[in-house]
């Protein structure tokens, strides 16, 4: 073999088991694909009976901050990863020093706050949204003077699904602004009149080797993605520029894992990055009904030293969330979405709907992607459409 060639490591098995930091509903998908590859799976989180649970082989219910918790899960698993990724570095320092930790604490500590992760990326040369960091008010006033108006201003931690994040017109809501955040650090990000989100999932082995999924496009509803669509209907260019920038993200990270980069792409066609998350993504559920290998199969492959699957899309597709909200009048009536053949339901297992809450997820495959949208808009329409409800339950 080549000196240039690392050496494959010794791959992780089916029959071993897997450790997951997190239990919801990535973790359970996470959790049935690692199944469905023969490995046994062991979920840890402060939640008891969390979606993931009932799909493992054991459930670890304690804080993320006991050690000693942390301790005898790691001690029972071959490897650990994550599917949330707000993990202390205490705990996956704890963790590794039993087992083999993927993605690395590194990676998360990088990846959990805003300011670390746009500086590391800045500081590699990255297309990122302007940004400046803050941590009091003054700061504030200057990233404003700088950056300009409208802005986005986002808690440096803890800040996903648009928590935290406040969009800011004028001068007159600085001061406000922050004070709801109590001096919490921030991130001072210019507002981008972006033409469409997109992101990028890649998957990359301890010996280097990469895939990224196709680009999904991503629209979101309060701030909470709502559709993501494959393939994304974006230039050529784009979609080989976008995804040769996840590689470059995730080989500069040095991820053994799966890592979801998160773009905004401008109408002169200039990707921007928002954020990345180091670990399967929303936008990627498609990939479980329309590529030859889901997003969680490929975590499983990559943490465990396999041979990545192949991402090919077989058919275009769309995915649309299903939130809490639905819930508001009854059960949704699942027979009415499921209607069209094309159309398929995923459901987390989750006992209280919530509003904002996600409960599950529809995907619809079609000849096209506009297709697709069409099929899965639909559908989700028809979950709340009482009249359509009644007219297929007296057909019956
Ligand atoms: P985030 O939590 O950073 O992923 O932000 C959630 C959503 O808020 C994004 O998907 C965008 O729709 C919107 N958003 C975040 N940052 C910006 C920005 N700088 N400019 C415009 N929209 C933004």
């Amino acid at each position: 073999m080549s000196s240039l060639v690392p050496a494959r490591e010794p791959a992780i098995l089916p029959g071993s088991t897997i450790g997951i930091l997190g239990s919801g509903q990535l973790g359970r998908m996470l959790a049935l694909a690692a199944r469905s590859l023969g490995y046994r799976v062991h979920v840890f989180s402060p939640e008891a009976d969390a979606p993931a649970a009932s799909v493992s082989d054991k459930e670890f219910v304690a804080s993320y901050q006991d050690l000693e918790a942390i301790r005898s899960f790691a001690r029972g698993v071959d490897v650990v990863t994550f599917e949330f990724e707000n993990i202390s570095s205490e705990a996956t320092s704890t963790a590794a020093q039993h087992v083999p930790v993927r993605p690395s604490g590194s990676v998360l500590s990088i990846t959990q706050n805003r300011l670390r992760e746009k500086g590391f990326l800045q500081s590699r040369g990255f297309p990122v949204t302007p940004f400046r960091p803050v941590h009091c008010l003054d700061d504030l006033k200057r990233a404003a003077a700088d950056l300009g108006l409208p802005c986005v201003m986002k808690t440096a931690n803890f800040g996903y699904d648009g928590k935290g994040q406040f969009k800011l017109l004028n001068e007159a809501e600085l001061e406000p602004a922050w004070d709801s955040i109590s001096g919490a650090p921030a991130i001072y990000e210019r507002f981008v009149p972006f033409a469409k989100e997109i992101s990028v999932i890649g998957a990359r082995t301890a010996d280097g080797h990469f895939e990224a999924f196709p680009v999904f496009e991503n629209t979101h509803t309060r701030h909470i993605l709502d559709i993501s669509v494959a393939p994304a209907r974006v230039d050529a260019t784009v979609e080989r520029d976008a995804r040769h920038l996840a590689e470059q993200i995730l080989d500069a990270l040095g991820v053994v894992g799966v890592l979801t980069v998160e773009m905004f792409l401008t109408s002169d066609n200039r990707i921007l990055i928002n954020e990345l998350a180091p670990r399967v993504h929303n936008s990627g559920h498609l990939t479980l009904d329309a590529c030859i290998t889901s997003q969680f199969e490929q975590q499983v492959r990559a943490v465990c030293g396999l041979p990545l699957g192949s991402t090919t899309l077989l058919r275009p597709a769309a995915m649309s969330n299903l939130l809490g909200d639905l819930w508001e009048n009854g059960e949704p009536d699942w027979v009415a979405a499921l209607e069209n053949p094309a159309v398929k339901l995923h459901l987390y297992g989750k006992r209280e709907a919530r509003s904002g809450r996600k409960m599950g997820h529809l995907t619809a495959t079609g000849s096209t992607a506009s297709e697709a949208v069409h099929r899965v808009v639909e559908a989700r329409a028809r979950l709340s459409d009482a009249s359509q409800g009644n007219r297929l339950r007296s057909r019956t």
